[in-house]
Order: C-alpha cells, then sequence, then structure tokens
C-alpha cells in the first residue's frame, strides 16, 4: 500500500506479478451499437492499479472515488510513517479517525467469523517473514515461537475512537481488508454523485454497481491460477463484490521453498500449497476482502463450510492440481469455466 521510496520497487514487483487477479471482462467486451458510453480511468494507488468505470461518462466523479482511496491509503498503510496504522504501530496506542476506526472494527468482526484465520495482529509475522525473504533464510521455529504471542486479535482494545494494544510490541497490518474498504467507500462516493452504474477495481477487490455497459449484470472473469493471462470462470453480478486472494502470484521464494504472503496467525507460518487461490461474491467489498484472506488461511473444506453457512456470500476455492470446489450458490452466478 505504498509509494514510498525503498518499498516500492518490492510493490511494483507484487503488482507486476499479479495482484491483478480479476478481470473485469465487461470492459474489454467488443463494441456494439447496444453498449452504453462508458469512462474508465485508472492510477497506481494502494499498490496496485485501481480502475474505476462509470456509465454515462463523469470525469470529476471518478475523480472524487480516487482521492477517497488516496486518502484510506493515506490513513492505513504501514509503509507510509505518518499513517495513522504507523503510529499506532510505534505508540501502542492511538485515537483515530472514524474510517480507520471502522476497519479495525470489521477486522475484529471477521477474525470472530473465521474463529481467528483472519487476523490484523500479523504484523509482527509479516515483518519476520519479509526479513527471512530478504535475508533468504527459512525461519526457525525459535524466531517464529518468540512473535507468535504478539499475535492475537482479542488483545486489541477499543475504547472509543481510542486504540490500544494490551500487549507490548503488537502491531496490526489491515493489508488483508483495507482495499475492499477502500472500494466500498469510492462507491458510496460515486452513489453519492449520483452515479447508478460503475465498476471499481483495485487489483482484484472489486464491486460492480447497477447494471453493466450492456445492461443487465456486468460480466467479471476470475483469473485462472495456473495459466496467465486466462480466465477460469465467468461470473455475472450486479450490486456485488468480488474478490480473489491467491498465492499463485504473491509469494517468497527462500531457500528454495515457496512462501505465501498469507501467514496463518495460529501457527506463524505461511500458507502454503493448499488452496491456491479463493474467490469471494459478498455484498460489499470489505466482507468480500476480509472473507478470501481469511477463506485462505482455512482452507478448502472449513473454508467452504463457512462460505455456505454466511448469508449473501458465495465462493470459489481452487486448491493444488485444480480441484475446485464451489458454493451452494455459485453456479447461479456463472456462465463459463474452462474445461481444460
Ligand atoms: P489479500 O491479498 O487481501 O488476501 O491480503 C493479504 C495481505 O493481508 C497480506 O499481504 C498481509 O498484509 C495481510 N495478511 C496476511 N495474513 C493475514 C491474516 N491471517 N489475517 C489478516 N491479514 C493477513
Ligand atoms: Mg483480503
Amino acid at each position: 500500500m505504498s509509494f514510498s521510496s525503498l518499498r516500492f520497487s518490492r510493490w511494483l514487483l507484487w503488482v507486476c506479478l499479479g495482484a491483478l487477479v480479476v478481470i473485469a471482462l465487461s470492459l474489454f467486451w467488443p463494441e456494439s451499437p447496444e453498449e452504453s458510453p462508458f469512462l474508465k480511468k485508472s492510477k497506481m494507488i494502494m499498490g496496485t492499479e485501481v480502475e474505476i468505470s462509470v456509465i454515462p461518462a463523469d470525469e470529476q466523479a471518478i475523480e472524487d472515488a480516487f482521492a477517497v482511496i488516496g486518502k484510506i491509503e493515506a490513513l492505513m498503510s504501514t509503509y507510509k510513517d505518518d499513517s495513522e496504522v504507523s503510529i499506532l504501530n510505534r505508540q501502542g496506542e492511538k485515537e483515530v479517525s472514524p474510517e480507520t476506526l471502522e476497519v479495525i472494527k470489521e477486522a475484529l468482526k471477521f477474525s470472530q467469523i473465521t474463529g481467528g484465520a483472519f487476523d490484523i495482529t500479523v504484523e509482527p509475522l509479516i515483518n519476520l517473514w519479509k526479513k527471512a525473504a530478504e535475508d533468504e533464510i527459512i525461519p526457525t521455529m525459535q524466531d517464529i515461537n518468540e512473535v507468535l504471542p504478539l499475535v492475537n486479535y482479542r488483545n486489541i482494545i477499543v475504547e472509543g475512537n481510542l486504540i490500544r494494544f494490551a500487549k507490548e510490541g503488537m502491531q496490526i497490518d489491515l493489508g488483508g481488508v483495507a482495499k475492499g474498504y477502500a472500494v466500498d467507500k469510492a462507491i458510496e462516493v460515486l452513489k453519492k454523485r449520483g452515479i447508478r452504474r460503475a465498476l471499481v477495481n483495485a487489483g482484484g477487490d472489486l464491486y460492480a454497481l447497477g447494471e453493466g455497459p450492456k445492461k443487465g449484470e456486468w460480466l467479471i472473469g476470475v483469473q485462472h491460477p495456473e495459466e496467465e493471462d486466462q480466465v477460469y470462470a465467468q461470473i455475472m453480478v450486479k450490486d456485488k463484490a468480488v474478490t480473489t486472494s491467491g498465492s499463485y502470484r504473491r509469494y517468497s521464494i527462500i531457500q528454495g521453498e515457496r512462501f505465501s504472503h498469507i501467514i496463518n496467525p495460529e501457527t506463524g507460518w505461511t500458507v502454503q500449497d493448499v488452496p491456491i487461490s479463493v474467490t469471494i461474491v459478498a455484498a460489499d467489498t470489505t466482507t468480500a476482502d476480509a472473507l478470501a484472506t481469511g477463506i485462505f488461511v482455512l482452507g478448502p473444506n472449513k473454508g467452504m463450510e463457512l462460505i455456505n453457512s454466511l448469508p449473501e456470500v458465495e465462493g470459489m476455492i481452487i486448491s493444488e492440481g485444480m480441484e475446485v470446489i464451489v458454493s451452494q450458490g455459485w453456479a447461479a452466478m456463472c456462465t463459463r469455466v474452462q474445461t481444460n
């Protein structure tokens, strides 16, 4: 989530390696007489290419939506020393803005829903794994066990707008939910400006508002996890969020082994091998983003059980060897699946 100089290249690398997991296919539809004229703009924010399309064209609305995403990045990025989250991480307590408070509260809600699989207090482990990648040395159990007691969402204390950590050394990272939240806020801004049809896609976290360019629903492609530039499944959505968490592009290689960017808060180890991709469809992007990350940790069986237990949530989990499982309502949205 940053443009700060030292880490910029790493972020660019992440992005180049494919943070863009979900492609809004409708944006590439060939021109046809029935297609509504729309305006699409993209900008690098939060370390990813954010694309906003609105129907009909409204340049100012798009600029306002980009501005709110930039504001969220400035408040919540751990790569900006002056962000609220960075100050909170340094001081162990901080009065925060309504936006940061809302994201932390949402994150705590999803920690409970996922039984702790989604946990924003993983930041000390993220730092440990970043250092391991830099040093090219896999951490020892001892290294991990030293940090693990700092990881527990129950030790985040919320008193009004004051956030406090119960243990010294605790730190949070909103990378698993902030992009989704930013997309929701961008949609809110567009709606306030009277936009009724739009698509906001922040590198794999997207929301499709109203009808697509050809009327009816938006056609969204979920990228094939093993074949670059190929779409594995197409779904039709309207007034829904779609998010994919995938390990197949965002990972580090340490001593020849592959380590994903998502960490199991219970063990301190990165999630490996299964699953390789989790796609969630939900009523809002904050929910879809947090659930995709948490379900990635839970794995295919527990993850799908959770998806099926939640109202208004659908999902597809792809594991190693292209083993695919989908939720009960997935087939009704899915228009095409690549079979070979
Ligand atoms: P996403 O791409 O939305 O799945 O988010 C991945 C990011 O979330 C990582 O790059 C970390 O910043 C953060 N993260 C990693 N593991 C977890 C976890 N278990 N719970 C919450 N956030 C996590
Ligand atoms: Mg996420």
